[in-house]
Parts: structure tokens; sequence; C-alpha cells
């Protein structure tokens, strides 16, 4: 494979871009100068180098300087509400969420959602970390877990596998399980809602 086939498989996988998407990004490349290019994929390099993964929630923050934090600003915050966690399935989630400024408590990033008819969906999402989370979390008073996942049937999906894989740690720890999506409207994406929008889907939580 030469390099304008790799760069065209690779922009393939990208989040909602198909072949002929694909295919516009390597002929705008082509169209840039050796400059361009350069510090492109120099910034590509240092993505990972600057930007770290929290050890608790999992999203991504850009680390400040050198310093070594393994924690984000949210889950290093030690005055947020202990007693609610919300799941949200991506980081841009996560965010829209935060920029609402109606949510005081901690966040746990999925890294996904669960095709319906899945086989393996705790290989599509990270179950198994949430429920580490959650046992951690359980220790510091927590008492309810949001699901704010996207009303789509793919949401739909993935609280039904979280809620029966979670179900011996709910029971245990007497945690209560309310749903976030159902406060917006169906097919709607958390990503794009609006302000107005997330503080009213958290009032009507059900
Ligand atoms: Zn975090």
């Amino acid at each position: 494979m030469n390099s304008f086939e790799k760069l065209l498989k690779i922009f393939e996988e990208f989040p909602g871009i198909g072949p002929r998407q694909a295919r516009r990004f390597v002929y705008f490349l082509l169209s840039k100068d050796p400059q361009f290019l350069s510090s492109f994929s120099e910034n590509i390099v240092d993505l990972k180098k600057e930007v770290a993964q929290c050890k608790e929630c999992l999203r991504h923050f850009v680390k400040k300087g050198q310093s070594n934090d393994s924690l984000c600003s949210i889950c290093a915050d030690s005055g947020r509400d202990h007693s609610t966690l919300m799941v949200v399935a991506k980081d841009t989630d996560l965010a829209a969420i935060e920029k609402s400024e109606s949510f005081e408590g901690y966040y746990f990033v999925l890294g996904g959602l669960v095709p319906i008819l899945e086989r393996n969906p705790e290989r599509r999402v990270r179950a198994n970390e949430l429920h580490k989370a959650i046992e951690r979390k359980a220790a510091s008073g927590l008492k309810e877990i949001i699901f704010a996942l996207s009303a789509t049937n793919e949401g739909e999906n993935t609280s039904l596998f979280l809620t029966k894989f979670l179900e011996e740690d709910t029971k245990k720890f007497d945690i209560k399980i309310s749903h976030l999506g159902r406060g917006l409207s169906t097919g709607s994406e958390l990503e794009y809602a609006d302000k107005d929008t997330i503080k009213a889907a958290l009032a009507n939580k059900k």
C-alpha cells in the first residue's frame, strides 16, 4: 500500500467519515505545502505526549506543563458531589454536560455504545472499568448513577446492558440508577444538545 492509500484507510476509520470524505481529506493534504504537512504530522506525534487520560473517569485532558497529573481537573476537585456519577459515551458528551453547568457530580466515560445484537458488549464499552470505579466511589458515598446516553437504540441498548452488568454493585451498595437520555427527545445526540436541553433533561431524569 502506498502512502495515498494508507492515509485513505486511516481517514476512513475516523468517526462519521466515509470513503468519499476520506479521499477529499487526502487531496486536501496534497494541496498543502511541505511546511503545513510536517507541522501537521508533528502535532499528531505530540498529541499523546501532551494529552493524558484521566485514571478515574477515563476522559482525555491536556496536561499542564511538565506535570504528570493522572487525574483530570474534575476528578481532582474533591468539592464536587460524591453521591452522583454520570456515565457518558464519549469525551464530547462530558464536555457538553459540563458546559451546561447543571451537574455537580463526577463522570465516567464509557468510550462508546453497545450496538444492537452485539455478542460481546463488555468489549465495546468500559464496563469492567466502570464496575471498578463504582466500587471505589461507593466508599466515598456514591448513591446514584445517571446514564447520560443518547436517546437512540444504541443508547437504550447500552443502558440495558449496563444495568444488568452492574446489578450486583447497585444492590450491594444500594445505588439508584437513573436515565438522562429519556429526558432528551428520541434520537437526539447528547453531544449536540444545548445548555437548556441538558438542564431540562437533568431535571426530568427518570
Ligand atoms: Zn477525570
